[in-house]
């Protein structure tokens, strides 16, 4: 479900919604309904139909729309669009939260009404109809306004039939415009589902987090998150607004937090796990690193830490080198190596770092 906001993309959706909303009654749902009447560009397209999977199957199929049918059993179709993945959803009524996973049983009804009520928050329970008319069962319109986070139904059970959507309570608050707050019962109840949201799959969490790290303000959100007990501790001084894209703020976040492979660990996608990781090594000092050296700089800033001082070497090559086994003496020994390429006037390449250490090798490493 990604995609683009723009104009041709919008009439890509508009089309496909014409052709399901022309069978049965079929709703633009979701973030597109809550970002648009917030005059911002949605991040994706979500559609919800009374028509069951198979009717929808049956007329999307052969039209020229790539489908991926692997949700279909669970009423979930996506269809390749320009505007990115658009997934059509059979509206349904959920009870019953078996797994916290996969509801218990599914529903399907023809009622868009029923469908808008079992879902997270006021603000994701907006639909609008093909004629351009807000649905709103449930106050969503209000909390809107008032930037006001709050779940569909009571607090405390919706968060425990799914404790995703304390991650997702959490996400909400790095978007803008305007100051996202926690209803009273929504703070709570995902304090009180800390625990089981900390044992939610991490890449699920992480889905969640991708998507907080893209919009303005995710520290707010990291340190709702560390207060609610989800998340270590988030420094309140530290604002990763000010570094302008998400490769450079989970760099910061794994420095922050001291936790390298955080990325990794709850799967984020790989073109960001790459670009994290050549900035950690860069920080490192690692000459090899090929992250950019304004991005470094940038980041070492943001960290209060001098910029790191590149080193054309590795430990394997000072323990080939000076033939010593891994151990203290080789953090030593690529310390003082620093200092010294340091104070050169102008880089020096791999060899002659290493002759100096050649050359100073014999002396104690006594730092
Ligand atoms: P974004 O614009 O960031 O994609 P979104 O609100 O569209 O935000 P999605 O993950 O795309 O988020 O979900 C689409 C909609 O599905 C939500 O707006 C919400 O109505 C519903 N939804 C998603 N996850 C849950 C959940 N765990 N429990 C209940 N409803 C959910
Ligand atoms: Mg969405």
């Amino acid at each position: 479900m990604s995609g683009g906001g723009s104009a041709s993309a919008f009439a890509a959706v508009r089309w496909l919604w014409g052709e399901l909303d022309r069978a049965a009654t079929t709703w633009l749902v979701g973030g597109a309904v809550r970002d648009g009447l917030l005059g911002i560009a949605p991040g994706d397209w979500d559609l919800a139909t009374a028509l069951e999977p198979p009717r929808v199957l049956a007329l999307l199929r052969g039209r020229g729309w790539p489908l991926d049918t692997r949700g279909a059993r669970f009423g979930r179709v996506g269809v390749h669009t320009r505007a990115g993945v658009v997934d059509v959803v059979t509206f349904r009524a959920e009870g019953d939260y078996a797994d916290q996973r996969h509801p218990g049983r599914v529903r399907w009804v023809r009622r868009g009404e029923v469908d808008l009520r079992r879902r997270d928050f006021t603000v994701n329970a907006l639909a609008l109809t093909r004629q351009g008319r807000v649905v709103d069962v449930v106050g969503g319109r209000r909390d809107l306004e008032a930037r006001r986070l709050a779940t569909v139904g009571p607090a405390a059970e919706r968060i425990r039939e799914d404790p995703l959507r304390a991650w997702r309570a959490v996400r909400f608050l790095a978007y803008a415009p305007g100051d996202w707050n926690w209803d009273p019962a929504l703070a709570a109840a995902v304090a009180a589902a800390a625990e089981a949201a900390r044992a939610v799959a991490p890449s699920r969490v992480g889905r969640e987090l991708a998507a907080l790290m893209d919009r303005p303000y995710p520290s707010r959100a990291l340190r709702a998150a560390g207060a609610a007990g989800l998340l270590p501790p988030w420094p309140p001084e530290r604002r990763l607004c000010r570094l302008p894209d998400a490769a450079l703020r989970w760099a910061a976040v794994e420095a922050v937090w001291g936790w390298p492979g955080l990325v990794t660990r709850i799967g984020l996608p790989r073109a960001v796990v790459r670009e994290v990781a050549r900035l950690r090594g860069a920080l490192a000092g690692d000459a090899r690193s090929p992250a950019l050296p304004e991005r470094v700089a940038c980041l070492a800033e943001w960290l209060g830490q001098p910029p790191p001082v590149p080193l054309p070497i590795t430990g394997r090559d000072v323990m080939e080198r000076l033939g010593i086994p891994p151990g203290p003496a080789v953090g030593a020994a690529l310390r003082r190596a620093r200092a010294w390429v340091a104070a050169q006037p102008r880089p020096p390449d791999r060899e002659a770092v290493l002759a100096y250490l050649a050359r100073t090798g014999a002396e104690p490493l006594d730092e």
